[in-house]
């Protein structure tokens, strides 16, 4: 699926939808420069979820846990420095308990099941949007 939003309020508002329909084990990998707006989609994502709290870049973090009637974990790959830190991340675990975003997610290697999220910006505040995976559960997603 692919689209054009105009503002950042739009963007949240696609993620929100994608959020309402994740569940324990669905990982988003956002794809997309800086500034394209991943952590914007995260906050999105939470909201659809029905996560509350303050969904902010984790750049210094590697992972941020948000609970919620389904747990979002935010996790942004931007300063990882190779596989050490990659192996402390627990992704399994954080999947068997909850759903997670991965902010510059092409840094994972990629899974089948994982929805991809590519954000590219068009200039202002216009964004593309491409949505694809998530095989995971017949066609669950539609796209
Ligand atoms: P990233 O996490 O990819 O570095 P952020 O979500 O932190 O990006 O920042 C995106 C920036 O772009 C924010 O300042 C946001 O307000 C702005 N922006 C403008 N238009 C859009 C849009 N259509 N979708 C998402 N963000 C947008
Ligand atoms: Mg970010």
């Amino acid at each position: 699926m692919e689209l054009v939003t105009a503002s950042p309020e739009e963007t949240e508002a696609v993620a929100a939808r994608l959020g309402e329909r994740l569940g324990p084990g669905d990982l988003v990998l956002l794809v997309g420069d800086l500034g394209a707006g991943k952590t914007t989609f995260v906050r999105g994502l939470a909201r659809g979820m029905g996560v509350g709290g303050r969904v902010t870049s984790p750049t210094f973090q590697l992972v941020r846990v948000y609970p919620g009637p389904v747990q979002l974990a935010h996790v942004d790959l931007f300063r990882l420095d190779g596989g050490a830190e990659l192996g402390e991340l627990d992704l399994d675990g954080l999947l068997e308990v909850g759903a997670v975003a991965v902010e510059w997610g092409g840094r994972l290697e990629a899974s089948e099941d994982a929805v991809r999220v590519v954000i590219e910006s068009l200039g202002e505040d216009r964004r593309r949007l491409t949505l694809t995976g998530g095989s995971n559960g017949a066609n669950r997603w539609s796209w």
